[in-house]
């Protein structure tokens, strides 16, 4: 197995086929796999060995797709940079990673050339955006000019695809290593789901150095369906790019879904009718966001995944079947699912043990999807993987049919007074309180009961709220030692760039010089 594979067959067997709609512009297979055949061949010629690490920097972009498959076609390991890391951070990364190459594009250039020389790995930059190529760069279409087309190396199997950061939500990125045949299994086990269907058309919505997106992609990429892309989200983007480009589906992370669904741009006409699918997941979805956008969206299917950059990514998945009025019904709607083809999955307690049906453990999950481990970090490979198992650090309980319900990442659960409590199931009251657009509830110090629920929230525009309304409200919905003792009001959350929102950041002033028990 290997990334590469289906793009081979794609070639073979519908070379005229649209593979890339990106800023105004297509390009079909045939195409794009000469274009991907040259810039393996230009990376080798910059002294890409099998093994070496390939770093890019930048926006989503047709180049970014081409980065994608020449890296890996080229016989190099993929080392996708987060486009929210500092300069130091991205330093570090590219140390950690020993990359020796890196692409970046005219966002990300300013930085790069702000810590050039400073990256002891790095032989060559190579510009990717459109202006004229800054001195000391290399130019992308000139390269892929100078370059003849290669062979595929043929890496496959337990060969080294890709160095993947997580997130960075709860602390320092890690390096995840993932396997031709990790990426390959998890991409399979998404089309075994139906997410994708025949003459599709993926959105590259979400940012694509993040594995959220190259993981949904992959199933497009099996059936051999269009890529379109946006540079990077927004509304406006995502509905131009459906409507103009006929996006069949797309992923949205939660925050992604809130903006779409309260922006003003939904309200104006347009033709949706080929989207099909939404599949969202990467962090929790409060259900009333998730109602609002079934009904900002009738007709379409909407399915959740659960997973994370460990285990490439996917480990359970909620279809769409369940998002419907019967699955409300049955308590499946909140549900990010059951364990997909390839994986199994279990609630464990802190030995490993299996927890009952019902009870709040941790997630593992065991299949061909689990990382080789972590970069240069044996020690953390090492907790986080024991026996074949993945531990998530993910709180959860199932229920009898095996669907699985998240509750909070055990660091941000908050212990109050000596009882548990998930910050989801307090989100999801907050969020159905009318005025709110979002909001993150955390832990803060209390001398009285250990540690308080605080809720930080964002208001939609025009709304009021004040801390006793809010409070009221949340005790009309869930218990009362559950329910925020604190409340303050922002402009907007901190997000990672996932989308995800940066707890660490906001308890950060609470805890200063302070150690959090569940941390
Ligand atoms: P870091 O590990 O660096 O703190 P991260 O965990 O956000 O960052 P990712 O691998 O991108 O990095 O994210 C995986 C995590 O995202 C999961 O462990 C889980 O906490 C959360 N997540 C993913 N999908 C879902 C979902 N459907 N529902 C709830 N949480 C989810
Ligand atoms: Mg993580």
């Amino acid at each position: 197995m290997y990334l590469t594979q289906s793009l081979h067959r794609s070639v073979q067997q519908h070379p005229d086929r649209i593979a890339v709609r990106a800023a105004g512009r297509t390009l079909s297979f045939r195409a794009y796999a000469e274009r991907v055949a040259r810039l393996a061949g230009a990376l080798q010629g910059l002294g890409m060995q099998p093994g070496d690490r390939v770093a890019m920097l930048a926006l989503n972009s047709a180049r970014y797709l081409e980065y994608q498959m020449a890296v890996p076609w080229g016989g190099g390991v993929l080392n996708p940079c987060n486009i929210r890391w500092s300069a130091a951070e991205i330093l570090y990364s590219l140390d950690d990673s020993g990359s020796t190459l890196l692409l970046v594009d005219d966002t990300f250039r300013p930085v790069v050339e702000q810590m050039r020389g400073q990256a002891s790995s790095l032989r060559e930059v190579i510009y990717c955006g459109d202006g004229p190529t800054p001195l000391g760069m290399l130019g992308y279409e000139a390269l892929l000019e100078a370059a003849s087309p290669v062979p595929d190396a043929g890496r496959c199997d337990d060969d080294l695809a890709g160095i993947f950061y997580t997130g960075g939500t709860t602390g320092f990125p890690k390096g995840v290593m993932l396997s031709h045949t990790n990426m390959g299994s998890s991409g399979l086990a998404l089309h075994a789901e139906g997410l994708a269907s025949p003459d599709g058309c993926y959105l590259h919505a979400a940012p694509m150095f993040h594995l959220a997106d190259m993981g949904l992609a992959a199933p497009h990429w099996l059936e051999g369906n269009t890529h379109a892309i946006i540079p990077a989200f927004s509304p406006e983007a995502v509905l131009n790019a459906i409507e103009q480009d006929r996006v069949t589906h797309a992923l949205l992370v939660p925050t992604m879904i809130q903006m779409l669904v309260d922006h003003p741009a939904m309200r104006e006409p347009r033709d949706l009718s080929s989207l099909k699918c939404i599949a969202y997941g990467a962090s929790p979805i409060s259900e009333a966001v998730l109602n609002r956008a079934m009904d900002a969206f009738p007709g379409v299917d909407f399915v959740q995944a659960y997973g994370m950059t460990e285990l490439s990514p996917l480990a359970t998945i909620n279809p769409a079947r369940n998002h419907t009025a019967e699955g409300q019904r049955r308590g499946k709607l909140r549900s990010a699912g059951r364990a997909s083809y390839c994986t199994e999955v279990r609630i464990v307690d802190s030995e490993g043990i299996e927890v009952p049906r019902g009870t709040v453990g941790e997630v593992a999950v065991r299949g061909p999807n689990v990382m080789q481990g972590y970069w240069n970090q044996p020690a953390q490979t090492a907790a986080a993987v024991r026996g074949g198992w993945m531990h998530t650090g993910d709180g959860a309980y199932m229920d009898d049919d095996g669907y699985i319900f998240v509750v909070d990442r055990l660091k941000d659960m908050i212990i109050s007074g000596g009882e548990n409590i998930y910050s989801a199931e307090v989100e999801n009251a907050i969020n159905q309180h009318p005025a709110v657009a979002a909001c993150a509830v955390i832990g803060i110090p209390s001398e009285e009961w250990g540690e308080a629920v605080h809720a930080v929230l964002v208001l939609k525009p025009g709304q009021q709220l004040v801390a006793d309304a809010l409070i009221a409200h949340c005790k009309t919905l869930i218990a009362n030692y559950k329910c925020p003792r604190s409340v303050a009001v922002v402009e907007a959350l901190p997000l990672s760039g996932a989308g995800k929102v940066l707890k660490t950041r906001l308890r950060e002033p609470f805890w200063q010089g302070r150690q959090r028990s569940v941390a």
